[in-house]
């Protein structure tokens, strides 16, 4: 193993306590092709041990209530502050980022503890409920909301720790146990953060994770209470089919393939600038990435040179702790293959490369910062999922084929809108996305106290805001009687006058006209 590697075995049961020797998967650095460090697989019996394990735990953390589940987490965020520059350094290791790329990420991670530590009493208490009609006034109606008693949580490899823990956090605070089976290209920061909860914070032992490829996650999911899926729709697919086999509810986060709408009042200086960062920011490998770009006639020419003026310019390569360069490595092998097959497909139907437009030379695995035109909807570079650094720019009449363009997907994570405040804000709210920033790219993903969720393939359910957390519960009613007899009307045993005391309430408390109230036809 090289210096500096991480060597671990999967949390949960070891496999020397299975008496199996267990399979490794070997994690690369991308950004040069060195060993970041080994996992060992997790069996299926490790993965059944650990949520039994985990589900035994669980009551006694639901029981410590918000307050006291919070107090835990804030430790949590307290190591990671203290730690910031060795968790950025697994980070780095394991996905090849740039530098810059990272404490986004972590910023992410450590604002939804302090957000949900916040907001999770009001977001999950009881809620009363006057009855809706006459024959139940003498109830008392409750809502409340009980934890599924333990999440799976399975994430990918773009942002090994925002994705894996920010789905973990809010779980959490709700006062399930999680267990997290991290990507296989990226587990080591994920691990690093459980060994910190298990012995640094010395946490409660209800979160924990899985390792191995989609086979653990897909075994994972037999055993769960509530899914919790990051990654590709094409997954996403699988994953609802596993947890249809045993009724599990899911929530998918999938892909995207976000719009941008530049309009002929933008400020073009910033719309240029955000698009530059919107679709390379992580190499563009970000589900809310601006992956196509729709701009209004007047002001084509002058924006596509700033964007690619912009891009042009941006540094690419391995840096360390210090931030010298501005676009890092594909972090997983199988997506350059993605991007190069959609760059290709465009060049060969007449698209043009401005910039870029082909895998970087030298060590690690890079793709150059490519802004294309002349591209159009009969391309997979502007109807399919990209997750690389690159951006497809068209020119439009106006706003209303901009819209129909940005509209025409099967996808609807997120979009932006550039242009007068009031006009931009109109034409967002005709997008179809769950999600559009208007005069700003991927904002939304940091304000917490509103819902992110995708529409059409781009996923169900939502994170952030009370939704965020609410899906990790039950709601349960609890109906109590608080005037009563010996018996109600309804109850055996059944009597003529009684079905006149029933039929005479029916019609007094639905009819809405006083002939059928009084038992006539209308
Ligand atoms: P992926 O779908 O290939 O893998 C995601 C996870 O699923 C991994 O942990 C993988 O091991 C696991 N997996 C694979 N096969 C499985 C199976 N049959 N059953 C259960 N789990 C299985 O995705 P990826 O390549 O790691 O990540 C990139 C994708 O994630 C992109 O499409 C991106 O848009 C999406 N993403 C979405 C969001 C969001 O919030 N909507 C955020 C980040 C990434």
């Amino acid at each position: 193993m090289e210096s500096g590697t991480v060597e671990t075995s999967s949390a949960g049961a070891t496999s020397e306590e299975n008496g199996s020797s267990p399979e490794r998967i070997e994690v690369h650095n991308p950004a040069t092709g060195g060993l970041a460090g080994t996992i060992d697989v997790s069996s299926a019996e490790m993965v059944a041990e650990t949520v039994a394990r985990l589900r035994g735990n669980q009551p006694a953390w639901e029981g410590l209530g918000v307050e006291g589940r919070y107090r835990w987490l804030g430790r949590l965020r307290d190591w990671m502050l203290d730690n910031l520059a060795q968790i950025e350094d697994t980070v780095q290791a394991e996905t090849g980022k740039a530098r810059g790329d990272i404490s986004p990420e972590l910023f992410y991670v450590i604002d939804l503890i302090n957000f949900y530590g916040k907001n999770a009493a009001k977001f999950l208490a009881d809620e009363t409920v006057r009855p809706h009609s006459p024959h139940v006034l003498s109830k008392k109606l409750i809502v409340q909301y009980r934890p599924h008693p333990v999440v799976g949580v399975i994430s990918p490899w773009n942002f090994p720790l925002a994705m894996a823990l920010g789905d973990s956090i809010p779980a959490l605070q709700a006062g399930a146990a999680v267990v997290v089976k991290p990507s296989e290209f990226t587990p080591l920061s994920l691990i690093e953060i459980i060994d910190a909860w298990k012995n640094e914070v010395g946490g409660p032992d209800v979160f924990d994770c899985v390792l191995g490829t989609g086979e653990v996650a897909a075994g994972m999911i037999d055993h769960v209470d509530h899914v919790q899926f990051t990654g590709s729709d094409r997954t996403g697919r699988k994953v609802m089919g596993r947890a249809a086999e045993t009724l599990t509810p899911v929530s998918l986060e999938l892909g995207g393939k976000d719009p941008m709408i530049v309009l002929s009042d933008a400020d073009l200086d910033r719309a240029a600038n955000a698009a530059a960062w919107g679709s390379m920011y992580n190499s563009g490998q970000v589900c809310l990435s601006v992956e196509r770009i729709y701009v209004e006639e007047p002001v084509y020419d002058e924006f596509v040179a700033k964007l690619t003026k912009e891009v042009s310019g941006l540094r690419q390569g391995a840096d360390g702790r210090r931030p010298e360069k501005d676009v890092g490595a594909m972090t997983s092998p199988n997506q350059t293959a993605v991007v190069e097959d959609h760059v290709n497909d465009a060049l060969a139907n007449g698209a043009r490369a401005l910039t870029g437009g082909r895998a970087a030379e030298g060590d690690g695995d890079y793709y150059e910062p490519t802004v294309l035109v002349d591209v159009d909807h009969s391309m997979k570079v502007m109807r399919d999922e990209t997750f690389g650094p690159v951006v497809g720019v068209m020119k439009v009449r106006d706003s209303e084929e901009a819209l129909r363009l940005a509209n025409d997907t099967r996808y609807g994570l997120a979009a932006s809108v550039f242009g007068e405040k009031g006009r931009a804000e109109t034409i967002a709210r005709r997008v179809e996305a769950g999600s559009v920033n208007v005069n700003d790219v991927v904002s939304n993903m940091a304000a917490l106290g509103v819902p992110m969720g995708g529409w059409k393939q781009s996923g169900i359910g939502y994170r952030h805001g009370e939704p965020g957390i609410k899906k990790y519960c039950r709601s349960e009613s609890v109906v109590v009687t608080r005037f009563a007899g010996k018996r109600e009307p309804s109850w055996f045993p059944y009597t003529n006058s009684r079905r006149r005391l029933l039929d005479g309430l029916l019609r007094g408390v639905t009819a809405r006209d006083l002939k059928r109230r009084l038992g006539r036809r209308g």
